[in-house]
This record gives structure tokens, C-alpha cells and sequence, in this order.
């Protein structure tokens, strides 16, 4: 271990906690990034594949018109691409006939008028309450919720998904989002491959145990998933009941992504946006050519991405291939090669893909995001009271905590 004193611990070095050790070093406040892993990110990760840097996690500034990752890429000389989100364009008429899509489109504003007018109702109800019983298009719907949130609506707080806010600019960063976010952290203090165990907040002083020893700082910002705390793998001495059950009550879904290699790719337009069937929850969404390149990105979610998570990295590319030879034909499949996947479900730091509330928990957020004996501060996307599952939200959350240790330090001075 590096530093066994100092004065500000950050748990995890993903966006939230690289945001929040940002700002307290950059405010020359002594502080030390303690990240599980080997490499700064967390769920956001940028890997370089055939020479393109594919994002494993996080690819797109939601909300980009006020998404701090913005202008923070731009101080970094990374290129904005503004051009218009793949889910916002007509999908390919073969796999999703036009006809159809009319129906499919007038279905699913009415089930969101519904969904919106549900989450006013005083008892916080399944999302799945606002589908029309017997509607053709439930499944599909299902299928977006398990892009959207990682799980089917059945799972999902209607008030949870109402919070959440979307300005509806989507653009990305062509070298990486993940690669952006890791090179914030730059020049900061960290100890890597050190998972924490627990934090003892009974002295005077918090005990930090990790794999590598114990740190002793004065505070503490725990920026991890809540996945860790909900699994016990990350513990607080005394116990914490009521971040425990927050933890549990914000699961995070299932999302993993699949690259692969498209040859002639040219007779496909760029981001074009292809439905793999359209009478089912469990299938994938592909964008053919992101940025013009000559791959497929192929995105699994909930129950589907669960169940090819327990098959390994090979079932995704099965899966995606039967897919696309049932739109295309049984030739397809020999002009596609899988690249790279990763099991964000089955990644020890991350257990699962972004947050969402239970039904009845809409409220788990903020007890989560409250301070402790203003020593233990807490920030991650599932903090963020409106932009949760997303890398900005976990920027401000990381923020505001640091910004609570900074406001605690002052009263104690
Ligand atoms: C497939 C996928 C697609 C996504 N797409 C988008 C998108 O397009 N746009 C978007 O905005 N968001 C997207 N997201 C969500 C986004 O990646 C996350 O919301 C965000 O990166 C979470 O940041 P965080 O700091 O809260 O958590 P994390 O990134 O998970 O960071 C937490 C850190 O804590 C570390 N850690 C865990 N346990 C311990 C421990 N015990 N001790 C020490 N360290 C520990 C982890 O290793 C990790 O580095 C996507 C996520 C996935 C998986």
C-alpha cells in the first residue's frame, strides 16, 4: 500500500469516483482513488479492436447538449460526433416492414402517455401496469425497457423511470467515451487492484480495509456500485441497514454489447439501425457501421443478455448471427466475425450494467446518496436523482460529494 493516512479516501475509480478525487485534488485536499481494478473507468471503458476504439460500456453523451463528459472530451482534443443516434432513424425496412412500424410507433406513444400518467399515481407500480393486456407489441416494448434499463418494465418503478431526465441529444466521442473519462483521472493519487472490504466508521478516525492493508483517512467517499454493497462485498462496521436495502432495491440490469466485423460493409448506411424481431423481448438491437466503420454493434439487455451471459462469450455471437440470417438469410452469417464482448453481469466490480429502483423503491435513491456522520459520502449513477444509468450523472454525483466533503471539512475547521 502506497499512503496508509490520508485525509480523504475515494472508493472506486469509476466516473464518479475520477469526478470526486478530481476536484478534491485539484482543490490540493489529500486525497487517494482506491480502485479494484488494474485500470481507471469502471463501466466506462474504451478498448482498442482492428484499430477502432469500441466503448465495452458506456458509448453515448446522452443529454449532450448539458453533458459535462462534453466539454471535458473537447478540453482533451476528442472529437464530438454530432450525427443523429441510430434509434432516432427509420430502422432497415427488412426488419421491421413499414406498415408495422406505424402500428408499433402509435402503440408505444400511447404506452408511455400511460406509463407517464401511472407514475403521478400515489403507490409507485410496475411500469409494466401501463401495457395494454394483449397488445402485440408488449414484448418489443420489453425489449427497449431491456435496452433502456436493463430489465423488463415488470421489474422497473414507474416513478424511478419518470425521474430519469433526457434532454434527447445523444452524440458520441469518436476516440471513446470510456477512453475520455479514464484519461480525467490522470495524475491523481491512485491505489489500484485494492478492492475495499470495509469501512469501520466506529473510532475516531474511519479504518479502510483492503486487499492491500488498511488506509486510515478522516472521510470517506464511496463511489462503487451498489451491487457491492448489497452483496456484502464491500461492508460498513458498524452496519449500515438502510444503504443495504437501497443497495438491494437499485439492482443493476443486465447490458452487454457485442462487436463484430461486417464485411462489405459499404452497402449498409452509417448508424443504420437494424430490429432483430420485432414479435419478442428476447432480442438484440444492431447498429450497422457506428461511425462508418465496417462492424456491427449488437446490444443485448435483461433477461436475454442474462441468459447468454451464463452461456459465455461464444452464445452472443451465436445468438446475433441467428438473428441476422433470419432478416438476411442464411449467407449472412459468413460475412460477420465477432470481435469482442464483455459480461458486464459477470465482471467482479460491476456486477450488472446500470441501476434501476424496484417497484415501491423510487425513493432508494436519495437514501443512498445521504452522507453518513458527515465522514461517508456517497456518489455513483445510481445517486444521480435524475440521471441515473448514465456516465454524466455519475460525474455530478461524484461532484457533489466532493463538494459535501469540502462543505464538512470547513464546519469542522
Ligand atoms: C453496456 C453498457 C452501456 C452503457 N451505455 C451508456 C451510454 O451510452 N451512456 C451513458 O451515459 N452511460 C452508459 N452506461 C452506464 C455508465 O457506464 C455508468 O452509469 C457509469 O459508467 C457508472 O459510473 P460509476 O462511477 O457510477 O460506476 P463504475 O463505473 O462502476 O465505477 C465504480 C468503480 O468502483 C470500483 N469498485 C467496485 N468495487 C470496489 C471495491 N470494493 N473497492 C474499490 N473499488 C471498487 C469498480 O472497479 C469501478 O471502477 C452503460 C453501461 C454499460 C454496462
Amino acid at each position: 500500500m502506497a499512503r496508509d493516512d490520508v485525509e480523504v479516501v475515494v472508493v472506486g475509480g469509476g466516473a464518479a469516483g475520477i469526478a470526486a478525487a478530481r476536484l478534491l485534488h485539484d482543490a490540493s485536499i489529500d486525497c487517494l482513488l482506491v480502485e479494484a481494478r488494474s485500470r481507471l473507468g469502471g463501466r466506462a471503458w474504451t478498448v482498442i479492436e482492428r484499430g477502432y476504439p469500441l466503448d465495452l460500456g458506456c458509448g453515448w453523451l446522452h443529454s449532450a447538449d448539458r453533458n459535462p463528459w462534453r466539454g471535458i472530451a473537447e478540453a482533451q482534443g476528442a472529437t464530438i460526433d454530432r450525427s443523429a443516434a441510430p434509434w432516432s432513424r427509420q430502422p432497415l425496412e427488412v426488419s421491421f416492414p413499414r406498415d408495422e412500424l406505424k402500428d408499433y410507433q402509435e402503440a408505444m406513444t400511447s404506452f408511455f402517455d400511460r406509463l407517464e400518467r401511472l407514475a403521478q399515481h400515489p403507490s409507485d407500480a410496475p411500469c409494466s401496469d401501463a401495457f395494454l393486456p394483449g397488445c402485440r407489441w408488449n414484448p418489443l416494448f420489453d425489449a427497449l425497457s431491456s435496452y433502456i434499463s436493463g430489465a423488463e418494465w415488470e421489474f422497473i418503478s414507474a416513478k424511478d423511470y419518470d425521474r430519469y431526465d433526457d434532454s434527447g441529444i445523444n452524440w458520441r466521442i469518436v476516440e471513446g467515451l470510456g477512453a475520455t473519462i479514464a484519461a480525467h483521472g490522470a495524475g491523481l493519487p491512485v491505489a489500484f487492484d485494492c478492492p475495499v472490504r470495509n469501512i469501520d466508521h466506529g473510532g475516531n478516525r474511519l479504518r479502510i480495509e483492503t486487499a492491500q492493508g488498511a488506509i486510515t483517512a478522516d472521510r470517506a467517499i464511496i463511489a462503487a456500485p451498489p451491487t457491492m454493497l448489497a452483496t456484502g462485498a464491500l461492508s460498513f462496521t458498524p452496519a449500515l441497514p438502510e444503504k443495504f436495502e437501497a443497495a438491494q432495491n437499485l439492482p443493476l440490469g443486465h447490458d452487454d454489447k457485442l462487436f463484430m466485423t461486417l464485411d462489405h460493409a459499404e452497402e449498409f448506411d452509417t448508424d443504420l439501425r437494424v430490429f432483430g424481431h420485432i414479435d419478442r423481448a428476447a432480442t438484440a438491437g444492431y447498429n450497422f457501421r457506428p461511425f462508418g466503420r465496417p462492424l456491427i454493434e449488437a446490444y443485448f439487455g435483461g433477461a436475454c443478455a442474462a441468459a447468454l451471459e451464463a452461456q459465455g462469450d461464444a452464445a452472443f455471437f451465436d445468438f446475433a448471427a441467428a438473428e441476422l440470417s433470419d432478416v438476411f438469410g442464411n449467407g449472412f452469417r459468413s460475412r460477420i466475425k465477432p470481435i469482442r464482448v464483455h459480461r458486464w453481469g459477470a465482471d467482479p466490480f460491476a456486477r450488472g450494467a446500470y441501476s434501476y429502483a424496484a417497484p415501491g423503491f423510487a425513493d432508494c435513491r436519495q437514501t443512498l446518496a445521504e452522507p453518513v456522520e458527515n465522514r461517508l459520502f456517497f456518489a455513483g449513477e445510481a445517486c444521480s436523482p435524475h440521471d441515473f444509468s448514465t456516465a454524466h450523472g455519475a460525474l455530478q454525483s461524484g461532484v457533489a460529494a466532493a463538494e459535501q466533503v469540502i462543505a464538512a471539512r470547513m464546519r469542522a475547521h
